[in-house]
């Protein structure tokens, strides 16, 4: 009777030691910090047990617990059916006289682990120790889980910021050459890569063409292995690549890269160009990380496109899309091209009067097909090596390469006269004419400033009519 009133009142302080011990573990967010102390529980309750922790290599942890790793193929069968069941096991070795306790650090989600328990000189654990190690067992996979969902809560968090902050800066419609350096620089600090490349296939795609933003070491002769490696690979899977341990012939330098992520670029769901990003060591990225880099990628290639498409619209642009003259850029180059070359050049500005009040009576379109009148006009009255200009709104211009001032002011009068008469409904245009040659130092901007200077007075002193550049309007 008093032995047994003794047990109860044993096992009542054990279950108290059980609760203090759970409440502490469940305080910890760190998987280091509770299996820490749930080996100073253990060895306060156990004092004469042995005791370790056995766990798979992704929960092992950098300490000096007593963790041994836990390997599928091992021998120890009691160890694995622990870990595999989430069941508790027991064995009896013979010759040691040792009873072992598997207890399973089980989740809600996973197991994660094993407690192994050694009990020497005994045959067996008595009930309630069983009891009590796999209540502690399982309280501790608790709080593993716990730990661990808390810091991949964590690591989400601030990986959706940086996609978030990536996403905000890529869509202020950035240069080319600025969003892919923006994009290399974040994945160079959240991923910590070594290397980072950005390829874009080219119309044949015999070849990749190395964006402005790749590390430098892309542009070696060495690193041509691996984009041809990765680049056969993404043209034919079409899938993103997560390599641990990379093995590549021929790469017998010093500097050579293990790990290796790549991620094709696809935009309108064709394959665009691919995103590498390279570290020395293997098994460097986790598969988290790659994740991460799927949606940095994802993101850039829409931006990338975009600043792609607009700089090539910017350079193929000449044409005006309205009138059909030529564009303002196009016309800049030509000019400053002539005055390097050849000998001397008309200049002529024009601009359609009172155009604000025709859009305000007729309408914008009506404004817009007066427009096309006048340019079509220009069109005819002009030879082939001239050039007619959308300068920009309603104004035209007109560059006439090799003709002296006399003769491009008399093609400006007859066009001031031709608008006056043909256009439906009636409209009038005034001109500024300016002239180069080769004798005066001169420049293609007080070219535009002279005729400019000239427009302006025209339409100050009555419109419909042709101002030269004059004596009193000088290079300034
Ligand atoms: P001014 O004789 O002094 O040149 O008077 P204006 O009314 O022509 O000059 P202003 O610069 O005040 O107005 C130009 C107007 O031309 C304003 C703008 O709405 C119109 N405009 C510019 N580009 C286009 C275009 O492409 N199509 C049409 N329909 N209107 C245009
Ligand atoms: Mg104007
Ligand atoms: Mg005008």
């Amino acid at each position: 009777m008093e032995i047994l009133e003794c047990d109860l009142h044993m096992q009542v302080n054990r279950y108290k030691q059980l609760l203090q011990i759970t409440e502490k573990l469940h305080s910890f967010l760190d998987v280091n910090l509770i299996l820490g102390e749930l080996c100073v529980a253990l060895k306060e309750v156990f004092p004469d047990y042995s005791f370790s922790l056995l766990l798979s290599q992704d929960t092992q942890s950098h300490s000096d617990l007593p963790i041994i790793e836990l390997e599928y193929d091992s021998e120890n069968i009691a160890a694995i059916n622990a870990y595999a069941t989430g069941e508790i096991q027991f064995e009896y070795s013979s010759p040691d006289k040792h009873a072992i306790i598997y207890a399973p650090l089980k989740g809600q989600q996973v197991t994660y682990g094993v407690l192994q328990i050694i009990a020497a000189d005994t045959t067996e654990f008595i009930a309630y120790e069983v009891e009590f190690l796999t209540l502690l067992a399982g309280s501790a996979g608790c709080s593993m889980e716990n730990a661990h969902l808390y810091q991949q809560s964590k690591r989400e968090i601030s990986n959706l910021q940086l996609i978030n902050e990536t996403s905000h800066c890529l869509n202020s419609n950035l240069r080319m050459v600025d969003t892919m350096t923006y994009m290399s620089e974040q994945i160079i600090t959240s991923i910590d890569a070594q290397e980072v490349g950005f390829f874009l296939f080219s119309n044949e795609q015999a070849n990749v063409k190395i964006l402005p933003g790749s590390t430098s070491y892309f542009y070696t002769k060495q690193a041509r292995l691996y984009i041809d490696y990765i680049k056969e690979k993404i043209e034919k899977e079409k899938n993103p690549l997560f390599i641990g341990d990379i093995n590549l012939q021929n790469i017998k330098s010093m500097t050579s890269f293990h790990s290796i992520l790549a991620i094709p670029m696809i935009q309108s769901e064709k394959l665009k160009g691919f995103s590498i990003v390279m570290h020395q060591k293997p098994y460097f990225f986790s598969f988290d990380t790659f994740k991460l880099l799927q949606s940095l990628v994802h993101h850039s290639s829409l931006a990338l496109t975009n600043s792609m498409l607009r700089e090539e619209l910017e350079h193929m642009v000449i044409t005006d899309h309205l009138t059909k003259l030529h564009s303002r850029k196009f016309l800049d180059e030509k000019i400053q091209w002539s005055m390097k070359e050849i000998e001397e050049g008309t200049f002529i500005l024009l601009d359609i009067d009172n155009f604000k009040e025709l859009n305000d009576t007729y309408g914008h379109q009506v404004g817009d097909k007066v427009l096309v009148q006048v340019a079509n006009l220009i069109k005819r009255n002009i030879r082939g090596q001239d050039i007619g200009a959308r300068w920009g709104g309603e104004e035209l211009a007109l560059y006439l390469p090799g003709v002296p001032l006399d003769r491009g002011a008399a093609i400006a009068e007859r066009l001031v006269k031709k608008v006056s008469e043909c256009s439906d409904p009636h409209i009038t245009v005034s001109c500024g004419v300016s002239y180069w040659n080769k004798e005066r130092l001169d420049a293609y901007h007080f070219l535009f400033k002279r005729a400019d200077e000239a427009l302006y007075i025209a339409k100050g002193t009555g419109k419909n009519k042709v101002v030269i550049q004059g004596n009193n309007i000088m290079v300034s």
